[in-house]
C-alpha cells in the first residue's frame, strides 16, 4: 500500500549538505541576537577563536554569511589582480566550477587536466611551476576533497612541489566538503588561503562559509587592486577582533557553529577523521563485493567524504538513485556534468555511525537488485563484517 505519508527520517545521505544533528537544531532555535551588543561580542570572539582549531591555524579565519561559493571569491578577489594568472588543477565538477568563476572575474586560469578519477599531481604542478620562470602564476588552486568524484589531493605533497622549485604563487585549498571531516593543517601544511563551507563536515545548514587566511595572503591582499567590497578581509578582521562584524552576521547559524565546535571537541577531531575513514572503508568493502568500481581510481586518494560508485556500462545512475528515493526515502548524490547518470555518490560525512552507514548499504543493495543492475549480491553483509572486524 502506497500512501502520502514517510514514516521515520528520510536518509540524506548526499555528501552535503549533511543531516543536522538535533544538538545544533536546538542551538539554533533560540532568539536573535543583537549583534551590536555586549553579549554578542563576547559570544561571537569565543566562536571565532574556537573555529581556528579545526583548520589546525593561529591565523585569522573570516566567516562569511555565504555559501562556499561566495568564499571562493573571497579567496581570489582579495588577493588576485585582474588579468593575473592562478594554476588551477580540473579534478572534477567542483574544480571547473571554481576555475569559470575566476575567468568571471578576468582572471587568466591555467588548468591542469584530469581524468576526474583522481587527485591533483603534485609532480604535474611541480611542472607547471618550473616552467613559469617569470612567475607569472600567482596562485596554486587545489580542491582538498572533490566531491564530485569522491578523489583527495595530498595536500601536503602539494606544498613540498610548490617549495621544490622555489615558487612564490600562494597556495588556495578548496576543503569545503573536506573541513571536519579529512584531516587538514593549514599551518604545517603551508596553505596560504583555505576554503570551508559550513552544510558538509560541520554538520549546519548551509548559509555560512570561511577563509583562513596567511601572513603572506594578508600581505598580497594589502596591494590587491581588483575591485571588491563585501568580501574584505581587512574590514573583516578589523572589526573581528573584538568579536563583531562589519555587517549583520548570521547569527543563528553562529550558535549553531559553536555547538557543533563543542561536538568536534567532544569526539576529538581526531576521532572524527578516524570515523570517516572507517565508514569510507566499509563502504569501499560494499562496493567492490558488488562488483563495482569507484570513481577514484588511486588507493591512496579515496574520499573520506563520499564514495562516488559507477554504474556498468548501459545502465543509469539516475534511475537507481530515483527507484532508492522512491522506494526507501533516502537521497543519493547524483553524478554531476561530465559524469551525470554514470555514477551516483554515497555520502558518509558529518553526524553518522555504523548503524546509519548499514541501513544506507542496504538500502542501495535492494535498490540495485530492483533497478536491475548487475551486482553480487551480499555487498552490505561486507560492510557489517568489516565495522565488526574494525571496532
Ligand atoms: C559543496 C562544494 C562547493 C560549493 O559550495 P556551495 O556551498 O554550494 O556554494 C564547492 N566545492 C566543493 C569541493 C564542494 O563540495
Amino acid at each position: 500500500m502506497k500512501s502520502n505519508r514517510k514514516a521515520g527520517r528520510h536518509f540524506l545521505q548526499i555528501p552535503g549538505p549533511s543531516a543536522v544533528p538535533d544538538r545544533i537544531l536546538r542551538a539554533i532555535d533560540m532568539p536573535v541576537m543583537d549583534h551590536r551588543g555586549p553579549e554578542f561580542g563576547e559570544f561571537a570572539s569565543t566562536v571565532l577563536s574556537d573555529i581556528k582549531k579545526v583548520f589546525k591555524t593561529r591565523q585569522p579565519v573570516i566567516i562569511y554569511p555565504a555559501s562556499g561559493t561566495g568564499a571562493w571569491e573571497a579567496a581570489l578577489v582579495n588577493t588576485i589582480n585582474p588579468g593575473e594568472t592562478v594554476l588551477m588543477v580540473e579534478t572534477g565538477h567542483f574544480a571547473s566550477l571554481w576555475q569559470k568563476l575566476s575567468s568571471k572575474l578576468g582572471i587568466d586560469a591555467r588548468l591542469i587536466e584530469t581524468d576526474w578519477r583522481q587527485g591533483a599531481d603534485p609532480a604535474l604542478i611541480e611542472d607547471a611551476l618550473k616552467q613559469d620562470s617569470e612567475y607569472k602564476i600567482k596562485a596554486v588552486c587545489v580542491v582538498h576533497n572533490e566531491t564530485s568524484t569522491g578523489c583527495t589531493s595530498r595536500i601536503a605533497e602539494i606544498r613540498q612541489a610548490i617549495d621544490s622549485c622555489n615558487h612564490p604563487a600562494l597556495f588556495f585549498v578548496d576543503s569545503i566538503s573536506g573541513l571536519a571531516s579529512a584531516d587538514l593543517r593549514f599551518d604545517e601544511w603551508g596553505i596560504d588561503v583555505a576554503i570551508a563551507g559550513s552544510q558538509k563536515g560541520l554538520m549546519l545548514p548551509p548559509g555560512l562559509s570561511f577563509n583562513a587566511v596567511s601572513e603572506k595572503a594578508l600581505d598580497v591582499a594589502s596591494q590587491c587592486t581588483m575591485k571588491h567590497s563585501y568580501w574584505n578581509w581587512q574590514e573583516m578582521i578589523a572589526a573581528n577582533k573584538n568579536g563583531y562584524f562589519p555587517y549583520t552576521p548570521a547569527t543563528n547559524l553562529l550558535y549553531g557553529l559553536a555547538e557543533s565546535l563543542k561536538m568536534i571537541e567532544e569526539e576529538s577531531l581526531e576521532g572524527v577523521f578516524a570515523r570517516h575513514q572507517r565508514h569510507a572503508a566499509a563502504t569501499r568493502a560494499a562496493v567492490s563485493h558488488w562488483g563495482l568500481e569507484t570513481q577514484c581510481r588511486n588507493d591512496n586518494e579515496h574520499s573520506p567524504v563520499l564514495s562516488a560508485v559507477r554504474v556498468p556500462d548501459g545502465h543509469d545512475a539516475d534511475q537507481l538513485r530515483s527507484v532508492i528515493l522512491e522506494n526507501f526515502d533516502m537521497s543519493l548524490g547524483n553524478g554531476l556534468s561530465k559524469v551525470q547518470g554514470r555514477v551516483f555518490r554515497i555520502g558518509h560525512l558529518g553526524d553518522f555511525n555504523d548503524l546509519m552507514l548499514c541501513a544506507t548499504l542496504s538500502g542501495i543493495e535492494m535498490g540495485l537488485s530492483l533497478a536491475q543492475v548487475p551486482h553480487q549480491q551480499g555487498g552490505a553483509q561486507a560492510a557489517l563484517s568489516y565495522l565488526q572486524n574494525s571496532l
